[in-house]
């Protein structure tokens, strides 16, 4: 396939900074990250939808660091209030009324929200929440949906790795420790089912259920193939949480994006806590465990010892408050609905083109978010979305014609868009997938 797209590009200082970087850093870089070979994208700069990468090549950005900037980059009130706040202080051990102002509205949007606690990432969020579970029911068990990203908690961890030869049956899927090093008896607490499949709910929780704390649960959990839930699972996993004295825990660290009142909201789901992060802290570091006070009085420690104690260096830091806030504030219903429109003009022009071209692709996703799969048949878990090393090679194929193109898409991953994208954008990116299908495979 010819990738070479209108324009070669020239790499030649990316290629400098990854030879610096592979001096200092395990495999050159610091995360793992968006590679593109033969080097990463170093970039110099973002400016709202687009970057600008060392070499003056500039990107249309579908990534918006993996989800988290709703409004694209340098998005100026949030620029201007951060300024601010820089000569006053960036980091303080006393409260501030930042952190207030943004629980305030977090609280008065997030149905889930009747006390907050703020932390540093969705990692954090996640690992909060499942302790708060813990510490409110005096269990240690946690039921989670195979393939689903968690953050990296041990326990949020183990079943998002699966692989074929590993997941076993799919009527109890295994629950693996995501990775070597982690201590097998994780997975004697955690136990898996497969998103969509409301028949397992009930069969993991007759087996489970007495000793689980929290059923974790990402309304459409990116990694798992980003795909909507049936109309019945959600609501069968929260009557059979309720059933077992469980406490439901919505991750929505990422899709929180999906509306005004976010994911849960959408789907209906009333869960005991929530884990947020991402586009909460516009742009910084933020994470954020929500949801009922009586559930959220285990971090209170007003009247004595709490009974699980929560703090973090850097929680709450009112340049990341302030920043959410602002970010927040400017993402009214409208703005929602907005990017919500946009968002389906992206996966129908998408889905026009296979339906075209009759290629074997599918296109899932929500709102602000979109997937491609190189499938014919859409997946509906994660089994049934995990690529072969055939579709490996065509998603990384796809997103190196979208580099070639001028387009960052995230490669075999969650895509989105962001306030500062236009119709013109999203056209640009339904016409790049039109022609690449058009494009014979080499
Ligand atoms: N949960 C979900 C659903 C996520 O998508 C992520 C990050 O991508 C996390 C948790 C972890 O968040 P963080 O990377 O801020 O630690």
């Amino acid at each position: 396939r010819d990738i070479s797209g209108d324009r070669p590009l020239s790499r030649a200082r990316s290629h400098h900074f990854f030879n610096r970087g592979r001096k200092i850093f395990p495999s050159g870089v610091t995360r793992v990250t968006v590679e593109r070979q033969p080097v990463p994208v170093y970039i110099a700069r973002g400016e709202g939808a687009y970057v600008l990468d060392v070499d003056g090549n500039r990107f249309l950005d579908l990534n918006n660091n993996f989800t988290t900037l709703i409004h694209g980059h340098g998005f100026l009130p949030v620029a201007d209030a951060v300024a601010d706040l820089l000569h006053r202080g960036t980091c303080f051990s006393n409260p501030t009324e930042h952190e207030i102002d943004l629980a305030e509205l977090l609280a008065e949007r997030i149905p889930a929200i009747e006390h907050v606690r703020f932390v540093n990432s969705g990692t954090e969020a996640v690992m909060f929440a499942i302790k708060a579970a813990r510490a409110f029911t005096g269990r240690t068990g946690i039921v989670r949906v195979e393939g689903a990203y968690h953050g990296a908690y041990d326990w949020a961890e183990a079943g998002q790795a699966s692989s074929p030869t590993r997941w076993g049956d799919g009527s109890r899927p295994n629950a693996i420790p995501a990775y070597r090093g982690t201590p097998p008896s994780v997975a004697d607490d955690v136990a898996v089912i497969r998103f969509n499949d409301v028949e397992g709910i009930e069969r993991r929780m007759a087996d489970v259920g007495a000793r689980t704390a929290c059923v974790l649960i990402d309304p459409m959990p990116s990694r798992a193939g980003l795909i909507e839930p049936k109309a019945d699972f959600l609501q069968a996993l929260q009557a059979a949480a309720h059933k077992h004295g469980v406490l439901l825990v919505a991750d929505e660290v990422l899709n929180l994006r999906q509306s005004y009142r976010g994911a849960s909201a959408r789907y209906g789901l009333e869960p005991d806590l929530i884990a947020c992060g991402k586009i909460i802290g516009g742009g910084f570091p933020v994470g954020a465990v929500g949801g009922r006070a009586n559930v959220m009085s285990v971090f209170a420690n007003d009247k004595g010892k709490p009974l699980l104690p929560q703090g973090g260096t850097f929680s709450a830091n009112p340049v990341s408050m302030v920043a959410g806030r602002v970010a927040m504030e400017a993402m009214t219903e409208e703005a929602f609905h907005g990017l919500e429109r946009l968002g389906d003009n992206v996966r129908s022009g998408l889905q026009n083109a296979i339906d075209r071209t009759g290629a074997p692709f599918s296109v899932s996703g929500a709102a602000s978010l979109f997937r491609i799969h190189p499938k014919k048949q859409a997946p509906s878990d994660y089994r049934s979305g995990y690529p072969t090393q055939a579709e490996n090679d065509i998603n990384t194929a796809l997103s190196d014609y979208f580099l070639h193109r001028g387009i960052l898409l995230p490669n075999g991953a969650a895509a989105c868009l962001s306030t500062a994208m236009t119709a013109y954008d999203a056209d640009a990116v339904v016409t790049t997938f039109s022609d690449f299908l058009s494009t014979p495979a080499a």
